[in-house]
């Protein structure tokens, strides 16, 4: 049954509402709709947590969303929302309006072909569509009221992240619902119910059907969760892990390159938690580096050399991973720079180590040497030369060189 909070009860005021999404739903409402803040934003209002997004849901339609709000649009097909732009701060800011779904599955053929899409529908509907019971909470900023569908409040109060309906069913609607659960609860720190976590193990092959690039995306969202490591443990535990990164148990299995990674993900969690910006390509160079690495000792063995060996490794895992995760272009590429400049800095001599310093990725791939260094992936002793290369005058560093070689 719906329950009515008084919002101020749980200690949510309307000013820590972002100013964008409270115009929305005043608006909205000024106009005859509902509007509700909704989903995430108020989940995390309740835990005491700053939002990351503000997403609003309303009885109006996208069309009657767009004619109150003229700079709105309206976009996806399959799943259509408003994006409304507002200016904070000097920058341009979303907020994303999506009309209460219906309680029905999109009507199919009898082939399953999907033949209707975007179902309307009321309130409850819409709540009873949302993942967990903490997702299915509407903020009413005019009254100040929390409406609560599912015991959501309660669940959240109890550390509890539960699937609103049957799991099994639910997972099988939507895979993806399953990586959600993970990073929801290790990023929450939430205990996820015992009938939600069952099923996930029977039901992980099921992530092999969703699109390389939705699986990005959602990767994405673990790795930039501030708790990427705890994410990935449990990704491992619930078996989510093989579709994903089937070389996961592998590389877990061995101290060393389970610390690689380890230091990889914690350094990340840690730069996230001081507001500094994260390297995508970076991250996903610490990820696959096991892989590459395995894989380009083998091809030195056969081809003698170390660079075109590691350019053959890199291609190989690029295409083995890319069917699985559509990595894009301008991650990839960060990627393997890192990766290539790698056995770049075993060239200690003549002029290679100053041109290495003015690679653009220079302080990337030397951190990520560091990082191997420390975890015994290659000598202390080459990381320790490049620290002490780089903070000597230019006469020291010939000297550097002249004594290496
Ligand atoms: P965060 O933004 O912190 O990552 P969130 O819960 O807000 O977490 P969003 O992806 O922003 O996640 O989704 C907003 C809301 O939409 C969710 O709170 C949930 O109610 C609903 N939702 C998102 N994805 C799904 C899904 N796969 N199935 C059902 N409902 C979903
Ligand atoms: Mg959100």
């Amino acid at each position: 049954g719906k329950r009515v909070l008084h919002a101020k009860h749980y200690g949510i005021r309307r000013e820590q509402l972002h100013a964008g999404a409270l115009k929305v739903c005043d608006r909205l409402q000024d106009a005859g709709y509902e509007a509700y803040v909704v989903g995430g934003a108020v989940r995390d209002l309740l835990l005491g947590r700053s939002p990351k997004d503000f997403d609003v849901a309303t009885s109006a339609t996208p069309e009657q969303v767009k004619h109150v709000f003229h700079r709105a649009r309206i976009i996806g097909r399959r799943f259509r929302i408003v994006h409304v732009p507002f200016w904070e701060h000097g920058q341009e800011e979303i907020i994303e309006v999506t009309t209460f779904r219906g309680a029905s599955d999109a009507p199919t053929d009898e082939s399953g072909r999907i033949l209707r899409d975007n179902v309307y529908g009321s309130i409850e509907e819409d709540a009873a569509r949302r993942d967990f019971t903490v997702n299915a909470l509407y903020y009413d900023p005019s009254r100040e009221e929390i409406l609560d569908f599912h015991r959501g409040v309660d669940d959240l109060q109890n550390r509890k992240l539960a699937m609103i309906g049957d799991p099994a069913l639910r997972y099988r609607e939507d895979p993806v619902r399953m990586l959600r659960a993970v990073r929801l609860s290790a990023k929450l720190g939430l205990r996820m119910a015992p009938a939600t976590g069952k099923p996930i193990a029977e039901h992980a092959r099921l992530l092999e059907n969703i699109p390389s690039a939705r699986l990005f995306d959602e990767m994405m969202k673990l790795l930039f969760s501030g708790r990427a490591w705890d994410c990935l443990m449990l990704l491992r535990e619930q078996g989510l892990h093989r579709p994903l990164f089937p070389l996961l148990d592998k590389l877990l299995s061995e101290p060393k390159t389970m610390r690689f990674l380890q230091r990889a993900l914690q350094a990340t969690d840690q730069r996230i938690a001081e507001d500094k910006p994260v390297s995508a390509g970076y991250l996903f160079a610490a990820l696959l580096w096991h892989e590459v690495e395995v894989l380009w000792h083998k091809k030195q063995e056969a081809l003698g050399y170390p660079v075109p060996a590691l350019i053959e490794a890199m291609n190989e895992v690029d295409e083995q991973v890319s069917r699985r995760l559509a990595i894009p272009n301008r991650y990839g590429a960060a990627m393997k720079e890192i990766w290539l400049l790698q056995p770049r800095f075993e060239q200690r001599v003549g002029t290679r180590p100053f041109r290495l310093l003015e690679q653009a990725r220079f302080r990337a791939a030397y951190d990520f040497l560091l990082l191997r260094a420390e975890c015994g992936l290659v000598e202390q002793e080459l990381a320790d030369w490049w620290t002490q290369f780089l903070h000597v005058d230019g006469e020291t560093r010939s000297a550097m060189i002249a004594r290496v070689g």
